[in-house]
């Protein structure tokens, strides 16, 4: 199976099995809007809390808030996001489709970079062991014409982006020769700027006075109640303010399933420091967000840093963790050093004091802000993309699984009764019963056990505990490993040790 059959069959498997389900779907769906199902909810419930967990419970200077979506429409006027917070958009006149246009020369540049690595290994091919591919990259003429025209469209567009230069946005398009995708053609219109932000009206009367904005990262909600929580929980600066929630982005494209949303939740952390410890700490939180990824046992290829070229207007260094999705390398995590920007912005708009009197330096500043702000859909799908497999089995058939981390698994144990008579499904009842206490199971007696591990392996159940007739004789049960599909018989008494010390979330804290 090929990416886009996978990435494809991530989005029918998500609906097929209850995790998510696309929008208002009996009224033709709304675009780029995803419910989530029975299971998406409890994994989506589970990344938060481990989220949430890893970073206030085992931080002491780390506290929680959740602010309201709606919010002064000064503090989106403060942020920049009144002004700034524009993509480039481009129209192709033929199909009529609507494109970023820094994304279509991202595109480009990434499909270049393609070719010059499919020429490395169709050399490494021809030439076997004696391949050298450092000298090879050097030295090939192809590879070098490329290389430098990847450079030389880069560095142009690098430029245009840093200038928010449209007119030469578009001429790179034009000399890139990019086609629309839909028309094959290059019939394209002008750059414009468009604003993301959903605006909406608040009380009886629409008027221009009572505009809101559907808030498009939760973050503001932190830094304009960053002195209220600073003095009633009495936090000393180094210290955070984590958040998580629903943001909302009128995305000029939004496409691949729940990796670009319209309405989309954030999980966000705000760490205070002193002005000039901020690049320092920005390095902490890069190596220690990258770890956090790292703890859901994904292969470590699966990650890498890009750093930005161009700086948000806040910023003074900002990064992304990338994620390998089936469509290739993209934004997961965002870590960035805000500098003073918000909090100075905030006190200049609303005339307030946002400053932190430093007992340490004896006097008061404003803080600087290290961000880190990861999108939990698109956790949800690096989760489910990764985990979705198709195995061939000995006995010639196919089984799909869910290798989902076990502690983020939507169903932790599966209890089955093998048969639904002779006192056994009681038996699994009482089971479920004393379990349900500690972990979220799932109770099951419909067709045969082998359609019931199958339907527990779709849906990444790690365990199933299967009640038969040897239960009622000796009190022990089977404990099914849905990765190796090995099964253990046990007592039952030991079986809820077992189980819960291989699906509980504090082990895998612990491991952080
Ligand atoms: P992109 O470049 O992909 O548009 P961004 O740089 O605008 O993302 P940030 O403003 O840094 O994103 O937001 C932080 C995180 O919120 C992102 O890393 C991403 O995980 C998530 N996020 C942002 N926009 C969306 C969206 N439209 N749908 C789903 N998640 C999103």
């Amino acid at each position: 199976m090929n990416n886009e059959e996978h990435f494809k069959n991530v989005i029918s498997h998500s609906k097929e099995y209850g995790f998510i389900f696309p929008s208002s779907e009996i009224y033709d769906g709304l675009s780029a809007v995803y419910d989530y199902g029975s299971y998406g909810v409890e994994l989506k419930n589970n990344i938060r809390s481990y989220w949430w967990k890893s970073m206030v419970q085992l931080h002491e200077n780390i506290v929680g808030i959740d602010s309201a979506i709606f919010m002064h429409p000064t503090i989106w006027k403060a942020s920049g996001h009144v002004d700034a917070f524009n993509d480039p958009l481009i129209d192709n006149k033929d199909s009529k489709k609507r494109y970023r246009a820094d994304n279509l020369i991202e595109d480009y540049l990434a499909k270049q970079a393609d070719k010059i690595e499919k020429e490395v290994d169709k050399a490494k091919k021809r030439f076997g062991e004696k391949f050298d591919e450092a000298l090879y990259r050097s030295t090939n003429p192809r590879i070098k014409e490329i290389q430098s025209g990847i450079e030389t469209v880069y560095s142009r567009f690098k430029k245009a982006m840093e200038d928010s230069d449209l007119t030469e946005l578009r001429q790179l398009i034009i000399d890139c020769e990019i086609v629309c995708p839909i028309s094959g053609t290059k019939n394209w219109t002008d750059v414009r700027q468009f604003n993301l932000m959903f605006s909406t009206s608040m009380g009886a009367m629409e008027e221009s006075s009572n505009l809101l904005y559907l808030r498009p990262e939760t973050a503001q909600g932190i830094f304009v109640n960053f002195l209220n929580v600073q003095k009633t929980t009495r936090m000393k600066i180094p210290f955070g303010i984590a958040q998580t929630g629903k943001a909302f982005r009128n995305e000029i494209v939004a496409r691949q399933f729940i990796f670009r949303m319209r309405e989309f939740e954030q999980m966000e952390m705000q760490f205070f420091v002193q002005p000039g410890a901020e690049l320092e700490w920005y390095e902490y939180w890069k190596n220690k967000r990258l770890a956090w990824h790292h703890s859901l046992g994904f292969p470590a290829a699966k990650y890498r840093f890009k750093d930005h070229t161009k700086l948000a207007h806040y910023a003074n260094a900002a990064s992304d963790i990338e994620f390998e999705f089936p469509f290739g390398f993209k934004e997961l995590e965002g870590i960035h050093s805000r500098t003073d920007f918000d909090l100075k912005s905030h006190e200049k708009y609303s005339g307030k004091k946002l400053q932190y009197f430093d007992p340490e330096l004896n006097s008061s500043y404003v803080p600087y802000v290290v961000e880190t702000s990861i999108g939990l859909d698109r956790t949800v799908l690096a989760i489910l993309s990764q985990s979705l497999v198709t195995e061939k089995l000995e006995d010639g058939t196919e089984r799909a699984v869910m290798n989902i981390p076990h502690f983020l698994a939507p169903v932790k144990v599966g209890v089955l009764p093998l048969v639904k008579k002779d006192g056994l499904p009681e038996k699994a009842m009482e089971i479920f019963n004393s379990l349900k206490w500690h972990t979220y199971c799932q109770y099951d007696e419909k067709d045969s056990i082998g359609k019931r591990y199958r339907r527990q392996d779709a849906i990444g159940t790690p365990y199933c505990i299967t009640i038969d007739h040897q239960t009622l004789e000796d009190n022990t049960v089977t404990i099914r490993d849905r990765d190796t599909m090995k099964q253990e018989r046990v007592n039952v008494a030991e079986m809820e040790n077992i189980v819960m010390k291989k699906v509980d979330v504090t082990e895998a804290l612990k491991r952080l």
